[in-house]
């Protein structure tokens, strides 16, 4: 599997594209403001198929160049249900618009261990509210990478103090989900530089401890 990230945007938000090489298929994770145009004709140049747009949340800064890239290509989105209304009608969430936003209709929502098939990509869908309660993280267990949007960096744990954060304790299971991966998984996140998952493991620990007192 061939992975190629975009980082664009007023906070550096990664768009990924997967490709299986033998079938040309690819599937384009998050769609970051001014993305579209550069991952189609990154897709075009290749003679790659776009098969889905998969979502790892709701939030702005990942769906920015979704309509863009969505009404040009006709492709399917997808996304966890708890994060429909933001995807219909962005802003809805209580987080501020720097740029106006089109929505667009979800075609699939995604399911907790649903996977998803692009080529010969494998892709685990793992359900991780915590930062959104649709978030969610794309797991390759073949390959052993996971896509973990805002709810895993490196170094770092997504924002819980947005309009659309969860309990803690939600943040907590979810992180105890992620912690359970093969050590070697390398984590490919929603904004930042990769890790993995052994890099990260102290750091979940300490997340989930602080996480924990507040959740009283
Ligand atoms: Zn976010
Ligand atoms: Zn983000």
């Amino acid at each position: 599997m061939i992975v190629k990230k975009f980082t664009t945007g007023p906070i550096d938000t990664n768009s990924y594209l997967l490709i299986c090489p033998s079938s040309k298929s690819a599937v384009v994770i998050d769609v970051g403001q001014d993305s579209a145009q550069e991952l189609n004709s990154y897709a075009e140049r290749h003679q790659l198929k776009l098969e889905k747009i998969l979502l790892t949340h709701s939030h702005w800064d990942h769906i920015a160049g979704l309509a863009h890239l969505k009404n040009h290509l006709d492709i399917r989105v997808y996304v966890h249900q708890d994060d429909e209304n933001n995807i219909i009608n962005p802003g809805s969430d209580g987080l501020l618009l720097f740029i106006p936003i089109q929505g667009v209709k979800v075609d699939h929502y995604l399911k907790d261990e649903e996977v998803i098939n692009a080529g010969d990509l494998r892709i685990k869908v793992i359900h991780t509210p915590g930062h959104t309660p649709g978030g969610v993280c794309f797991y390759l267990e073949e390959q052993k990478m996971l896509f973990s949007g805002d709810t895993l960096f490196q170094g770092a744990i997504g924002r819980m103090d947005l309009p659309t954060a969860c309990s803690p304790l939600k943040m907590i299971e979810s992180l105890k989900k992620l912690e359970t991966l093969p050590q070697e998984t390398i984590i490919y996140p929603g904004h930042g530089e990769k890790t993995t998952i052994k890099q990260e493991l102290s750091n979940i620990h300490a997340m989930e401890k602080l996480l924990h007192k507040r959740k009283i």
